[in-house]
């Protein structure tokens, strides 16, 4: 029987970890004894470790099915590199690979051995011979014609439990709503294993909307606030991908595009210099970033509005996986909720689209915390607003805007609600253009009534209304606006509104053709420079040295001693035997440093009191250091260049009375040997300064 404490233990020496995150223990547990386990966790809360320790500490190899090559190639990776024996079987393979595998297999010196669903026949002989620790299918809801990435070799697997019935099985997966959960425990033969669901809810990722006029000048001023951090941007065609790249690469960014219609050749390229750190910047269709586990993805824009929240979550979930602050940006136009309404006219299940389609309108338009919005749309509740999405930390403030909204109603009555949004607000600004002219709306009683309020705040004043239920939008008959009965409340009954203050993007000035900066000399930078030159050597991706979290801890830490260096996150046996000497002697160099460079600044305090015209003695009271230490200075400010009246400290006469002793006395390098010839009549500081002097 395996104690807490025991797996603890393994979760320190293999991972480098000192918790379990929630959820894990009690999975893995389970999983120990001898239970199958249906685990539904979101992106980056830690699946893989659920499977991967209870491999380590039962007896034979664990079977984990994985639907993606890459993937597999990155767990591997990941955990050879704690020192675990692990390997992949898949088609991709050259044949002597395979058979090593084989061999290992039979041989029963693996612990973990991933593989395809297709690939899993051909392992068929040696399994019957193997013993099996645990069997793990991950991305589960590959299983289900109910998910949204149904794979047909998935269905086979049924068979599994079947075969190996007293080996626990365990299906994982980030996304899948309660009758997918069914279906997969179902198919899996495992319909009474245990249900893990973990909250939805990544408190990491920071959440912000902004009003997507402007973007390229947002994003670039974005970026200017996150230099060097790898990120991915969400656009909507092909097209919009690379002009986004291109125009990104003008401004000296690395940046590239990422999209179907490049050739896998290309596609491959993109995707591994994003996961080894060279192209930190991705402009991407949907499809990027699937099946990959870079974990130190730090943040994701949308361009465009996704259609629905659920692939919203998907997006910005691969931000953030190692659990260190990361920040998610969706731009948010009303000219975007019209696209997409036109993608979903007339497709099958239309409804059910619109519907989905109208909780991400809400979400981007949400005048409340956005993470409980969100939260509340998976079947979770957050008591509390949570402080980290723009809302919360940007609360808008509110007005009376009844008079404005009676403007607004009116002038929508008097277009006998005929006209969409473009010109409602046209005639209610009395613009004078051609439609406006030609149909005379310019002799209507509202033309010109909020002449005052900009073109695009008074559009955004009425998206609240149609949210507050003020107005309502026919899609289907171009958009026109209609009342409604909440509308005649305000129109007749003098209901009061309020609108929320508007907040603009302040597009930040960007200066031309400026590089962007790398933050030099952080001991974090520089520890992110050995991992870079360490993945390199391994032909890893730097992560899989060690991720973000670690080297943050290390740079909060500053760990002197490799016993030190083991009480890192993410600091198992295996890596600080193989790396622990090499971050040391980087952390011991810039400690280094950087106490030269405070003493370097504690010589600049001096300057500004002796220029301040203070003396030695009242500069060495007034900084609580001794007189010595600022004779020190004197010397350091005057090798750097100040001009410094000498005089006012030692007489032409001490200083050649120094010289002579230094040709008399037995040990001239030593203060000591002048301060006993002189009989301590001279200070050390004054021998020092003829030293110098001299
Ligand atoms: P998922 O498969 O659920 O998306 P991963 O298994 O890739 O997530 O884990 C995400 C990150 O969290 C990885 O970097 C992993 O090493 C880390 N991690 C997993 N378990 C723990 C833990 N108990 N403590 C700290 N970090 C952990
Ligand atoms: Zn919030």
């Amino acid at each position: 029987m395996l104690t807490t404490p025991r797996l603890q233990e393994l979760l320190k020496t293999h991972f480098g970890y000192d918790h379990f995150r929630p959820n894990q223990g009690e999975i893995i547990n389970a999983i120990c004894n001898g239970e199958d386990a249906l685990v539904i966790m979101p992106t980056g809360g830690g699946k893989s470790m659920c499977f991967q320790l209870p491999a380590l500490a039962l007896e034979g190899v664990a079977l984990v099915i994985s639907p993606l090559i890459a993937l597999m190639k990155d767990q591997v990776d990941a955990l050879r590199a704690n020192g675990i024996k692990a390997a992949y079987y898949n088609s991709t393979q050259p044949p002597e690979e395979t058979q090593q595998v084989l061999q290992d297999l039979s041989d029963n010196t693996l612990d973990l051995i991933y593989v395809a669903p297709e690939s899993l026949a051909l392992l068929d002989n040696v399994l019957s011979t193997t013993k099996l620790s645990l069997i793990a299918v991950d991305e589960a809801h590959c299983i289900s014609s109910w998910g949204h990435d149904f794979r047909p070799a998935y269905t086979q697997l049924g068979y599994l439990k079947k075969r190996f019935f007293d080996t626990p099985l365990v299906a994982l997966t980030a996304t899948a709503d309660r009758s997918t959960q069914d279906d997969i425990a179902e198919q899996l033969g495992i319909a009474n294993a245990k249900k893990y669901i973990s909250s939805f809810d990544r408190p990491n990722l920071y959440l912000d909307v902004r009003p997507g006029q402007k973007r390229n000048e947002q994003i670039l001023a974005f970026l200017e606030k996150h230099p060097f951090e790898s990120g991915i941007i969400y656009c909507l065609s092909r097209k919009s991908t690379e002009a986004l790249a291109l125009k990104l690469q003008s401004k000296g960014h690395t940046a590239a595009a990422y999209h179907a219609g490049m050739t896998t050749q290309e596609r491959t390229q993109v995707q591994e210099d994003f996961i080894n750190d060279t192209t930190p910047i991705i402009c991407a269709t949907i499809a990027f970033g699937m099946g990959i586990d870079k974990s130190n993805v730090r943040w994701v824009i949308h361009y465009n509005m996704p259609k629905n929240l659920e692939g919203y979550y998907q997006e910005i979930g691969r931000a953030g996986r190692d659990g260190l602050p990361a920040h998610t940006l969706l731009f948010y136009s009303y000219a975007d909720t019209i696209q997409l309404r036109k993608f979903i006219d007339g497709t099958q299940n239309e409804t059910y689209q619109i519907a989905k389609l109208e909780r991400m309108q809400q979400y981007a338009e949400a005048l409340s915390c956005r993470r409980k919005v969100l939260i509340n749309y998976f079947g979770e509740f957050l008591s509390q607003d949570c402080g980290n999405c723009d809302i919360c930390k940007n609360a808008p403030a509110y007005f009376d805007g009844t008079l404005l909204a009676q403007k607004v109603l009116s002038g929508v009555t008097r277009l006998k609600e005929q006209e969409a949004m473009g010109m409602v607000i046209d005639v209610l600004r009395g613009s004078q253009n051609a439609q406006v002219y030609d149909k005379g709306y310019q002799h209507i009683k509202t033309f010109g009534a909020a002449r005052d309020v900009a073109w695009r705040d008074l559009q955004q004043y009425l998206i609240q209304m149609i949210n507050q239920g003020l107005l309502e939008i026919r899609f289907r008959e171009s958009g026109r606006l209609l009342l409604t009965p909440l509308s005649r409340e305000v129109l007749f009954e003098g209901k009061q509104i309020q609108f929320a203050n508007l907040t603009q993007p302040k597009a930040e000035p960007i200066t031309k053709e400026r590089k962007p900066k790398k933050p030099k000399g952080t001991l974090f930078e520089k520890l992110r420079e050995l991992r870079a030159e360490l993945a390199r050597e391994a032909n890893v991706p730097a992560y899989i040295v060690f991720s973000d979290a670690s080297l943050k801890n290390m740079e909060d830490q500053e760990p002197q001693s490799l016993e030190e260096f083991l009480g890192i996150q993410g600091v198992g046996q295996a890596k600080m035997e193989k790396y622990g000497a090499d971050f040391l002697k980087v952390i011991k160099e810039h400690l280094k440093t950087t106490t030269v460079q405070k003493s370097g600044k504690t010589v600049e305090e001096t300057r500004t009191l002796i220029e301040q015209g203070l003396s030695i003695e009242e500069i060495a009271e007034a900084r609580n250091l001794t007189v010595s230490s600022i004779y020190n200075h004197l010397i350091k400010l005057h090798e750097n260049g100040m001009d410094i009246d000498f005089d006012k400290f030692i007489q032409q006469v001490e200083i050649r009375q120094i010289r002579t002793a230094r040709s008399k006395i037995d040990n001239p390098d030593k203060l000591k040997s002048y301060f006993e010839y002189f009989k301590e009549e001279f200070p050390y500081w004054k021998i020092k300064l003829g030293l110098y002097l001299s």
